[in-house]
């Protein structure tokens, strides 16, 4: 068991025992077959069971544009093939079968929790429930109309019909979620303090991806976008800000006193030419780091595993110390940090007694893994997706054997397949 809360820590031969939806007590295993003989065993020997990775910044819908269009610059790529795509694809069906494909990548790869942002939040929180993984919804806004919404009111308006509709659902909870401070507008911005007072939800936001957002920002009125959210009173926690490749000085302090969160997608700045965020920086700094895939469109794998390597593998070379941000560390920010990021740390991110059972299972016995001196190590370095045998939400078992318990995979893959063949005849040129 690799609790990931408090330290570095690897029970060898323990058990997790598991009450209803939570975690009721970590122990020896020989005291738990004693003191709970009546129980459901799952023997896991030879794996690692670890807390549920927490994806702290996607637009899971967006798996339906996975690879239409790659190795472009970011501005070409979003107006010539996204937008376009979105502005004449994008609808709730379209939204519920792109989140029902990413839902089941996700869980199948130990994903137990998703932060996500899109349009008809209410459609991918259908495919969410379904699949019976934990969904942060992000109430979307933007300036631009687009199929969901014609402004921003009715953008606002649309998200809290979609509190209305399910709030209180199990494993849903919600975030508000401007796009950014170039693509939302500073009056929807200004609003948004009293939004939170009637429902006091966490912020979920794109904040300094490119250099050349920041370079706007600045040339409009010498602050940040940073220091803008600051500036409207919104740098606080929980506050997850994707990306923050492009920190000015002063954005660290920021960040730091205010409790606000960054989530790391390196994968989607390396292929996006954005560049590489500042995460050793940040850490030591006290701030805290999430890691997230952003969209399929963008990655192109909604993989926490190939981002854990990522984000310690990059931030030795960045560094040039190769002691900068260990396995353990990188294991943090994907479960732990990402549940701070969401504010769900007292809920999920490690294991601990009382904490929802959001459980992980890793084959470590294979070729590949041997032979294993550190699990810890393995688990950044060497296990990746392929490696997830079993996972709990909140308890219930949604992944056994490699296979999904909850959606029927084909049915999930037709619909896809349908969209395929729609969006691929109706592509621009
Ligand atoms: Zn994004």
């Amino acid at each position: 068991v690799v609790p990931v809360a408090p330290g570095p820590r690897v029970l060898e031969w323990h058990t997790v025992v598991v009450r209803e939806d939570r975690i009721h007590e970590v122990l020896p295993t020989s005291d738990g077959r004693r003191r709970y003989p009546d129980a459901t065993r799952v023997d896991l020997r030879g794996q690692a069971l670890i807390p549920g990775l927490v994806n702290a910044h996607t637009h899971a819908a967006m798996s339906l544009l996975r690879g239409l269009a790659d190795d472009m610059p970011l501005m070409e790529w979003l107006q010539t093939r996204i937008w376009p795509a979105e502005a004449r694809f994008v609808s709730d069906q379209f939204v519920a079968d792109g989140t029902a494909v990413a839902a089941l990548e996700m869980v199948l790869g130990g994903i137990t929790t998703f932060n996500d942002m899109y349009f008809f939040p209410q459609g991918a929180i259908r495919s969410a429930v379904a699949t019976g993984i934990r969904i942060q919804s992000g109430l979307t806004y933007v300036a631009t109309p687009t199929p969901y919404a014609r402004s921003e009111d009715e953008y606002i308006e649309r998200g809290l019909d979609a509190v209305a509709a399910w709030q209180g659902t199990p494993l849903v909870s919600f975030a508000w979620a401007p796009h950014s401070t170039y693509a939302a507008s500073t009056e929807s911005w200004d609003r948004l303090p009293q939004l939170l007072e009637a429902h006091p939800f966490p912020l979920h936001t794109h904040v300094q991806e490119t250099l050349d957002e920041v370079d706007r920002a600045v040339a409009q009125d010498g602050l940040t976008p940073l220091a803008r959210i600051h500036r409207a009173g919104l740098l606080r926690s929980p506050f997850a800000g994707a990306h923050g490749v492009h920190l000015r000085d002063g954005d660290l302090d920021l960040l730091a006193g205010s409790g606000a969160s960054i989530v790391h997608c390196p994968s989607s700045n390396l292929k996006l030419a954005s560049g590489i965020a500042p995460v050793v920086a940040m850490l030591t700094s006290g701030v805290n780091v999430a890691i997230g895939t952003d969209g399929a469109a963008s990655n192109n794998r909604l993989d926490m595993w190939q981002e854990m390597r990522a984000a310690a593998l990059l931030a030795k070379a960045q560094t040039g110390d190769a002691a900068a941000l260990s396995a353990h560390q990188a294991l943090t920010m994907a479960t732990l940090g990402g549940a701070r990021a969401l504010g769900q740390e007292a809920l999920i991110g490690s294991i601990e007694v009382g904490k929802a059972a959001d459980l992980v299972s890793v084959d470590l016995s294979g070729v590949a893994a041997q032979p294993t001196y550190h699990p810890i190590s393995h688990l950044v370095y060497v296990a990746g997706r392929e490696d997830v045998t079993n996972v709990w939400v909140a308890g219930r078992p949604v992944v056994v054997d490699r296979r999904c318990t909850t959606v029927d995979t084909n049915e999930v893959l037709a619909r896809c397949d349908d969209w395929r063949e729609q969006i691929w005849s109706g592509r621009p040129d």
